[in-house]
């Protein structure tokens, strides 16, 4: 029996099979049902999300015998060769490593000749950001003059290294991390056809370990079978990936919680004799800690306000880093529990003194809860838009008055002021404020003033505490002098 890698094997054959990307599929779905064709697709998105899978149906789409329709056959010729990748009418080119100009010359030469079989020939270029500049010139060329029937599709997980020029010639479509609710289904489905006993947990700790790509939790599934001898059990899928185990996580956390220096070393001794990395090990505790802040456990016996979730997540993403560079991984983990432990006393002793009823000052105001979650918000952007939270992470809370968080934006940054000024942006970050926050907030922008502007202001400022105007301005040589050596 030939054997089939299972990713290759359960790829999506038809729009209505594709997991996790139902916005793409209804767009491109239209664009067949109108006649709506582009002659350059740009396909963006993490690895493992399902670019080339679409690519290849949108181009079985268009050259069916039965098509252009939304559902080809999958069992005419062109269906066929396509599939299996020798149709002549769709060429695949993985600019990974044909990535020169010799490469896009001779895929140039080949849109001279008009489809073979099909309507349309179709070029997939995956992984397009490695692409040489030379490279892109020439694509570009052909871009600008398409000829008739040709069609591009870049496929990339990084369209900021793609030219411009080239972007702009392209339908755009952002391809987005595959929820892992949704890749645990796939793997059931997959379980279930190829036969394979598995135990339910198994398949939540292989879909979370896959990070939002659905071909990563595939091959991992495959492996975790191969190392089972044929089946799925939790113990073997967490050796085999070496991934810590939900009570670990859990242990380690309620040691925190309670305090508990010598359940936490003990958590540590567990997890290292288990060959767990001490960085996927906190990776992973960092995780939970996320998922328990968007979807708290009633039953929990962490009782963490947001805030201290957040500060506990900060401390860990220290932690986490600073595993990255160290030479003695247990040592470190340890200093870090006892960090943390100290850390989270304090805060014991506060719900102890409101326990005995004693008037406490709240020091916490909206902006420093803000401030302290600003971390998880720029997270949960992330879950929702990619594009969005790229932008978002280089600004940063500014003020927070009339219920409004006013975002600070770095001088000259005019484009990120744009971009997240828009409606339905500023929307999305409202409404995860708000479930964040509990309440609802307004959300709105400034841009910081330039070196020149901040001089002027700070001159307005004082003008107006001594009831002053400004009757002129002078810059001084020396301050600048000295600003220079500072900076
Ligand atoms: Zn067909």
């Amino acid at each position: 029996m030939d054997y089939i890698a299972l990713y290759r094997k359960w790829r999506s054959q038809r729009f209505s099979e594709v997991v996790g990307q139902d916005h793409i599929v209804r767009a491109l779905s239209n664009a067949i049902k109108m006649g709506w064709i582009s002659h350059a697709y740009l396909f963006s998105g993490p690895r493992g999300t399902g670019k080339t899978t679409i690519a290849r149906i949108f181009a079985k789409s268009l050259n069916c015998v039965n098509g252009p329709t939304v559902d080809p056959c999958n069992i005419c010729d062109q269906c066929i060769s396509i599939q299996q990748g020798n149709s002549l009418d769709v060429v695949e080119l993985d600019a990974a490593s044909n990535r020169g100009i010799d490469e896009i010359r001779s895929l140039r030469e080949q849109t001279r000749f008009v489809p073979i079989g099909g309507r349309y020939r179709v070029f997939i270029i995956d992984e397009a950001h490695m692409l040489t500049q030379e490279a892109f010139n020439a694509l570009l060329k052909t871009l600008e003059e398409p000829p008739p029937g040709i069609i591009f599709i870049l496929a990339t997980t990084d369209p900021q290294k793609i030219p411009p020029t080239i972007t702009s010639r392209c339908l755009r479509f952002d391809f987005r991390r595959i929820p892992d609710e949704l890749i645990r289904k796939r793997l059931e489905e997959v379980a279930i056809g190829e036969d394979i006993p598995y135990e339910d947990s198994s398949l939540e700790i292989l879909s979370r370990y896959a990070d939002g790509s659905l071909r990563d939790a595939l091959a991992y599934m495959e492996e975790a079978i191969l190392y089972g001898g044929g089946s799925l059990k939790v113990r073997e899928v967490i050796e085999c990936l070496g991934v810590p185990s939900y009570m670990q996580i859990k242990d380690f956390l309620l040691a925190i919680y309670r305090g508990d220096l010598d359940k936490g070393l003990e958590v540590i001794d567990d997890v290292m004799g288990g060959g767990v990395e001490p960085k996927i090990f906190i990776d992973n505790v960092i995780s939970a800690l996320k998922d328990m802040a968007l979807l708290p456990d009633e039953k929990s016996e962490i009782r963490w306000s947001l805030e201290e979730i957040s500060r506990c997540i900060s401390l860990l993403e220290d932690l986490s880093l600073k595993l990255r560079w160290y030479n003695f991984p247990k040592l470190v983990l340890e200093v870090g529990l006892i960090k943390l432990i100290s850390n989270f006393k304090r805060a014991v002793v506060v719900s102890e003194v409101r326990k005995a009823d004693v008037p406490v000052v709240e020091f916490s105001t909206d902006f420093d809860k803000i401030k302290d979650l600003w971390s998880l918000f720029l997270d949960t952007v992330k879950r929702e838009s990619i594009r969005l939270h790229a932008i978002l992470r280089e600004c940063f809370p500014s003020s927070f008055t009339d219920n409004t968080l006013i975002i600070g934006i770095r001088a000259g940054f005019s484009f990120h002021y744009e971009y997240l000024s828009k409606q339905e942006n500023k929307r999305v970050l409202e409404k995860i404020l708000s479930s964040l926050l509990k309440k609802d907030v307004k959300i709105d922008f400034i841009m910081e003033e330039g070196k020149g502007d901040k001089l002027k202001s700070t001159a307005n400022k004082i003008a107006e505490m001594f009831n002053g105007s400004i009757i002129a301005t002078e810059s001084k040589k020396e301050e600048k002098d000295n600003e220079d050596g500072n900076g």
